[in-house]
């Protein structure tokens, strides 16, 4: 367990780190352990167990990220229906004697962390070279014949001790449900950003650390998938102005400053940065599927409008 603890450790405290978006680099450095660099996986090959490992069961699983930009990353990594994650076993990459016994014995592992019931860290690639860790996660379910197991994320701390899994389902299914959220979170943001070649919609900035996807009506699914037609990239200055009423986005995609502003006057962020985008068009991504939903915008903009 305390191998198992040292890693969790880490992964949590790189989450820290990295705002829950670790690269890749990061993780190979792996953690340490007993004066030892022990490592996360290769982060190829799906189910890992390292060998300083006393017990059979692995230490981490990973999802591989998206391939191409668009696509989400769990679809097969959440059913919305049991609200847990699935994960299939490994099959082997190549029709080879070698190659199946490596895979089989993956999945005895993956198999065995559920029988001993300990936990797992499962990182989930947002984009490439890019980890989102999750930990700790458990097997709680084990399907043979469909090859394929059931995780539900849970407590850092009480479910990691040596009492082992021990918060109640609905206290997982929360933790679980938060954790799809924020991947929710990262992939909109990714392919949002992406739709808008990381500028902000409004002012052109195209400095990525400064620039946010804000949704235009609330995510009502929060476990659905968020749709790029409902996100718009902003800069954080021109994203809270959104969130606040203060800047109006109209359905034919005209940017409104709110009265209250245009009458004030100010040093130049407001001078240039806000009001001087009254009355300027919505700089919208190249593809038509990608810009924002007309219906969602003239419903965001009625509210603008009562608010102003
Ligand atoms: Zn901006």
């Amino acid at each position: 367990m305390d191998l198992r603890r040292a890693a969790l450790d880490r992964a949590r405290l790189l989450s820290t780190r990295y705002d829950d978006i670790v690269p890749v680099n990061a993780l190979r450095e792996g953690f340490r352990f007993e004066g030892e660099q022990v490592s996360f996986g290769s982060f190829f090959s799906g189910i890992f167990r390292p060998k300083q490992c006393r017990g059979p069961a692995a230490l981490s699983i990973v999802t591989a990220p998206p391939k191409h930009a668009r696509d989400a990353p769990y679809d097969d990594g959440f059913d919305a229906r049991t609200e847990r994650f699935v994960y299939h076993y490994r099959t082997a990459k190549t029709d080879t004697a070698d190659a199946r016994l490596a895979a089989a014995r993956d999945n005895a592992a993956l198999s065995a962390a559920g029988r001993l019931a300990v936990p797992l860290i499962h990182f989930h690639g947002v984009a490439p070279g890019q980890y989102s860790p999750l930990a700790p996660v458990f097997v709680t379910r084990d399907d043979p014949d469909k090859r394929v197991v059931e995780l539900e994320a849970a407590l850092p701390v009480a479910d990691t001790s040596d009492e082992g899994l021990v918060s109640p389902p609905d206290i997982r299914r929360y933790a679980t449900r938060q954790a799809v959220v924020r991947l929710h979170q990262h992939q909109f943001r990714r392919t949002v950003l992406r739709a808008y070649r990381s500028r902000c919609a409004v002012c052109s900035l195209r400095e990525a650390v400064l620039l946010e996807a804000a949704h235009i009506t609330e995510d009502g699914a929060a476990l659905g998938h968020a749709v790029v037609s409902n996100g718009i990239s902003l800069c954080a200055i021109h994203h809270l102005a959104y969130d606040r009423n203060l800047l109006g986005i109209a359905p034919d995609g005209v940017v409104h400053i709110a009265h209250r502003l245009l009458n004030e006057i100010d040093g130049p962020m407001l001078r240039v940065g806000l009001q001087g985008f009254h009355g300027a068009a919505l700089d919208q991504p190249r593809r038509a599927d990608e810009r924002p939903d007309p219906e969602r915008l003239d419903e965001r903009f009625e509210r603008f409008r009562q608010a102003a």
